[in-house]
């Protein structure tokens, strides 16, 4: 017996954390609570001090783009068909994050416009009789209107 519901899976659990649902996901990142630095992906020690006393924290879901391209070939570990976009995103815990940017077109997407974390479908198969699908994170403007 398969079960109808799929459940979701993050395709890098230490990068991204899968809620309940889609809308439910979280960046993880660290933070060095001596400098006051922010690393994503999460490091082992500070880059500033060393130290390995690094606290664990979500990240803001919004954030300001500050740089887009295009790709137009697959790189070999690539999760997703060439063509999407890729992009830099400054989030308020003063990290930039590198993302898969969805949902949006290269024309109508400005420097500086408003992005919200959102996560793309990688792949779906089933394990142990359970769908599963596995998400792996991306960014889109947050002026998409979405059926919630
Ligand atoms: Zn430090």
């Amino acid at each position: 017996m398969v079960e109808s519901k799929p459940h979701l899976l993050s395709l890098e659990p230490t990068v991204l954390e899968v809620g309940v649902s889609e809308e439910k996901c979280s960046l993880l990142a660290n933070r060095c609570p001596r400098c006051d630095l922010v690393f994503f992906p999460r490091r082992h020690f500070c880059t500033r001090c060393c130290s390995p006393e690094l606290e664990e924290i979500r990240l803001s879901g919004k954030g300001c783009l500050k740089s887009l391209t295009s790709v137009y070939e697959k790189p070999k570990y690539a999760a997703v068909e060439p063509p999407y976009m890729v992009g830099e995103i400054e989030l308020p815990q003063r990290v930039v994050v590198y993302a898969l940017l969805t949902q949006c077109s290269s024309e109508k997407l400005k420097i500086g416009a408003e992005m919200e974390l959102t996560t793309v479908k990688v792949r779906e198969e089933v394990q142990e009789g359970k769908h599963v699908t596995v998400l792996a994170y991306a960014f889109r403007p947050s002026s998409v209107q979405t059926k919630r």
